[in-house]
């Protein structure tokens, strides 16, 4: 099976290979030196410089979001959401799920956050901004550049899951005026599920300490990961072997030429994609993408359905929950697929659409 998902992705051979290893034992020096020296690589690849800012968590990426919400969000604050999708309505639905009171933008599945949109929410006492980087469900691409601008002219923290963003589109923590940002492990690093990371500014890193009640979860409370991270320990046991992997994974990252080479690769994986889908006249939306994924619209076929005639010709693409499943697809450009492997994939496509769409 040939796999185009959204994650977790294609794996590369050598990062499987490592689930083969012994489990370390975690509470020892040795696994405490291997894990700081990932949070380390990580930090930097995220454009965070500060030191001991970011800390792992046992679970998949929308646990990471939960626990921002419980370990970040004070009763005085008044939080912004920007819902433009299937995970914006997530940090919703958890914000709503841990009374704290919010406000959403609200846009199309399609439609493309602007200074315009963001014009109504300035100097109305936001205190913090939370939003999908890519959102996900479609491929949109939040621009970081007015997120960090509309955040500053508001003396707002800007809270980020960058799921689907981190190693697969070019933005860096510090210089974007992130106070967190979280991701996991089976989206951008191509790892298997179940590991993610936050990572926070010095200032958010103050604010979890000071806040006067203690978040209402024991097993994700920040203090406790922050004060175990000093000796690349963390409260309760790690997923190792994902370490193993990711550790690995960087690895392959570094060898390729790093960061910018990497997302450079993926990148070019995505816009021969799109170009080549264009030309054989599917229609990719406009609005600006992120290179994770390239949105597929239908208007003759159920996308849905087409989802489950390619598994069949063992080409493995997203389908898209709600209301877009019968009208959107999305084909994965992370993990270990190639070009020629997108190109492949379209001739299947074609093939499939021949002999259903009259
Ligand atoms: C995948 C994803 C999530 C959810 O992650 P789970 O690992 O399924 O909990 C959240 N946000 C974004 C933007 C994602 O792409």
């Amino acid at each position: 099976m040939k796999i185009f998902t959204c994650g977790p992705v294609a794996m590369f051979p050598a990062v499987q290979k490592v689930r083969e290893r012994d489990v370390l034992y975690f509470r020892s020096k040795e696994y405490g030196q291997f894990a700081q020296n990932i949070l380390s690589r990580l930090s930097s690849l995220l454009g965070n410089c500060e030191k001991q800012t970011m800390i792992p968590l046992a679970c998949s990426g929308t646990g990471a979001m939960e626990s921002a919400i419980e370990n970040c969000v004070s009763p005085e604050d008044r939080v912004l959401v920007i819902n433009g999708g299937g995970f914006g309505q997530r940090w919703c639905d958890l914000l709503k799920f841990h009374n704290v009171c919010f406000e959403s933008i609200n846009l199309k599945w399609d439609e493309e956050l602007s200074e315009e949109t963001l014009k109504p929410y300035f100097d109305r006492g936001f205190t913090m901004l939370f939003v999908n980087l890519d959102e996900t469900t479609s491929g949109k691409l939040y621009n970081s550049a007015l997120l960090h601008n509309f955040c500053k002219d508001n003396g707002m923290m800007l809270v980020v899951d960058a799921i689907s963003s981190f190693l697969v589109d070019d933005f860096e923590m510090d210089k974007s005026g992130m106070d967190l940002v979280l991701f996991s492990s089976q989206k951008g690093l191509c790892c298997s599920p179940g590991c993610s990371f936050i990572s926070v500014s010095q200032r958010m890193k103050e604010k979890i300490f000071s806040k006067k009640s203690y978040p209402s979860t024991f097993y994700f409370s920040y203090r406790d990961y922050f004060n175990n991270v000093i000796r690349g320990q963390t409260p309760f046991t790690p997923t190792v072997m994902i370490m193993y992997e990711i550790d690995q994974m960087l690895n392959l990252i570094k060898k390729s030429g790093g960061k910018k080479e990497w997302i450079k690769s993926i990148e070019k994986k995505a816009t021969a994609f799109r170009n080549e889908a264009s030309a054989r006249g599917y229609t990719v939306p406009s609005y600006s993408k992120s290179n994770m994924l390239t949105p597929l619209l239908f208007s003759d076929f159920s996308a849905f359905d087409f989802t489950l005639l390619l598994r069949k010709r063992g080409y493995c693409v997203t389908p898209c929950g709600g209301e877009l499943s019968e009208i959107l697809l999305r084909v994965g450009h992370c993990g270990n697929t190639t070009e020629k492997d997108g190109i492949d994939l379209l001739d299947a496509m074609d093939e499939v659409r021949r002999e259903v769409v009259k």
